[in-house]
């Protein structure tokens, strides 16, 4: 077991991954500790869309290979009223597309780049503890127990919790700088199933119907992933096959269109809110991704925002452990988080636009259905939900 290192990264999501990488590239090594098994953390779906900047980085940094290969690159995407479509053409609009690819497919592939690089990723290892981080005059320390149950110590000089949504150090980064944490709660939450079946159209389609919100989307050319609008204490055990079906054909289908059927063979309720916390950092303690912030799934941000994140961090991190300047350090909560302001925005403009909210009056519906609308049939609506949608450029440092 490693004794010491520059960096110690908590959790192997998106976030830790992409970060160990971009520090490898910099040469700065790091070790990643992971409470979960490679296989669980490689088989684990979630999130699917990939923005034009996270493909740039994957293509940059030498790990988008088998993404070209197999990613579906979309260049436009549906949204339905009532069973009318109007496509957002991403591509035309923007210059740029979206993949998709699903998150476990990203981070098979920056497994395999970090452990051919001779990278440490400890699996199965949990971190209990991070001290020092606010005191110059002590090493940090990170306590962690490996899958035997054997306690050890790390000695680095920065950690980055990428600890996903659950995380204790962000708590702590707000008691020691007076920082805040905001959130937002949504009054509605999604019913998702996989299905084993054919795609009902290459692009995705987010679709609004007085029944509520449906999202047909895709993660492979067999497996499907399509959401309906539920409560946030519904119980999967409350949706039978029948029930689905009937609910995404009423809320999706046209004359020129009807959902595919299939197996379905995982049934869930995803709940989310928006969440953000400032600053992302204290001392030699950094927040990056779903720990410090949390988007709902509506805008497809999740990933894309937890790699950018890491890409204002990794050179900054590397420019103060090889050249002792922590300047850009200190001013990476200020770099990231107005991005970070951008997609929750965004995220929440799209959620509450295409959801039906629970005992909304015949006023509210029509307004925000009116609203959506007017988006839809201004090319300057369409092109602002496209530049929004694909991400801007991930930013580069030299
Ligand atoms: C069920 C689900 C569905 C989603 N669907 C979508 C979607 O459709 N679209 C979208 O854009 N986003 C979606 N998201 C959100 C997206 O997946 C996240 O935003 C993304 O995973 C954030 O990456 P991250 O690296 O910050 O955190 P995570 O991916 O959560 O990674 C954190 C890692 O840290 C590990 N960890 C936690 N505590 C410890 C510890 N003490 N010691 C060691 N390891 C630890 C965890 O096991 C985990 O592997 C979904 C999320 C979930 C949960």
């Amino acid at each position: 077991m490693p004794v010491q290192t520059p960096v110690v990264i908590i959790g192997a999501g998106p976030a830790g991954l992409t970060l160990s990488h971009l520090l490898h590239l910099r040469g700065v090594e790091s070790v990643v500790i992971e409470s979960r098994s490679r296989e669980d953390v490689e088989n684990t779906v979630r999130a699917g869309i990939l923005e034009q900047g996270t493909m740039n980085l994957m293509r940059e940094t030498g790990v988008g290979d088998r993404m070209d290969r197999e990613a579906d690159i979309d260049e436009g995407i549906d949204i339905s009223i009532e069973g009318k479509r109007t496509r957002i053409a991403l591509t035309e609009l923007t210059g740029h597309n979206v993949a998709v690819y699903p998150q476990h497919e990203y981070l098979k592939d920056f497994i395999a780049r970090r452990l051919a690089d001779d990278g440490t990723i400890l699996f199965e290892t949990t971190v209990d503890d991070v001290t020092g981080t606010d005191d110059d005059s002590v090493p940090s320390q990170v306590r962690y127990t490996t899958a035997d149950g054997t306690q050890e110590t790390i000695t680095c000089d920065y950690v980055v919790a990428a600890d996903g949504s659950k995380s204790p150090y962000r708590a702590r980064v707000v008691e020691a700088t007076g920082g805040a944490r905001s959130r937002h709660e949504y009054p509605y939450a999604w019913f998702g199933i996989l299905v084993d079946g054919p795609k009902t159209q290459k692009e995705l389609i987010y679709a609004t119907h007085p029944e509520g919100f449906a999202l047909i989307s895709t993660r492979t050319d067999d497996i499907q992933r399509y959401y309906l609008q539920c409560d946030p204490n519904d119980d999967p055990e409350n949706w039978s096959d029948d029930r689905i079906w009937e609910q995404l054909h009423l809320r999706v289908d046209s004359e020129d269109l009807q959902v595919a059927e299939g197996r379905i063979f995982d049934k869930s309720v995803l709940r989310f809110r928006s969440a953000v916390t400032e600053p992302m950092q204290h001392g030699r303690l950094f927040l990056a991704g779903d720990a410090a912030h949390t988007v709902p799934p509506t805008g497809a941000k999740g990933l894309n925002l937890a790699v950018a994140d890491v890409a204002v961090l990794a050179p900054a991190l590397a420019r103060a452990v090889k050249d002792k300047d922590e300047r850009l350090l200190a001013d990476y909560s200020s770099i990231a988080l107005p991005r970070i302001w951008r997609a929750q925005h965004f995220s929440y403009w799209m959620s509450t636009m295409l959801h039906a909210a629970p005992g909304e009056t015949r006023f509210e519906a029509n307004r925000r259905v009116a609203e959506l609308d007017a988006v839809l049939r201004s090319e300057a609506g369409r092109r602002y939900h496209a530049e929004q949608y694909v991400g801007a450029d991930l930013p580069v440092f030299d």
